[in-house]
């Protein structure tokens, strides 16, 4: 077996195994298509600079989507006076998910409005008769 530097492969396969291939925060399931897999990564649950920041316990499978989503969560918390000494990851977990699910909503509703319609008018006929 090669030694894969990547997160799929290499540093985050453990954790993607643990949370069964599937984004902790929108439910992306990586086992069901190789194209939802691709999307998957790790995000840490804790700032920059923590002691357990690197802990397996602190790092939970996460979609590319949903990690960007929550990028700027762990410093506004940190200005907000957010203590992370005494959460658990599962409450780190429920912390992040209303700033990603936020974000999803936004996007949501911009796909309903311009990218879901634009897919409809491309299936309707082009009358190009001559
Ligand atoms: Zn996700």
């Amino acid at each position: 077996m090669p030694t894969y530097t990547d997160a799929l492969r290499g540093y985050a396969a453990k954790i993607l195994a643990r949370d069964n291939y599937t984004c902790r925060y929108c439910g992306l399931d990586g086992r069901q298509s190789f194209s939802n897999w691709l999307t998957l990564s790790e995000d840490h649950l804790l700032p920059k600079g923590h002691p357990k920041r690197n802990d397996a316990a602190f790092r939970v499978a996460c979609c590319q989507f949903c990690n960007v989503a929550g990028n700027r969560y762990l410093d506004q918390a940190a200005a907000n006076g957010v203590n992370f000494e005494d959460k658990t990851p599962e409450e780190l977990v429920a912390l992040r998910l209303p700033v990603v699910q936020k974000t999803r909503d936004a996007y949501r509703q911009f796909w309903e409005e311009s990218v879901r319609q634009s897919g409809n008018a491309a299936e309707a006929p082009s009358s190009t008769s001559s």
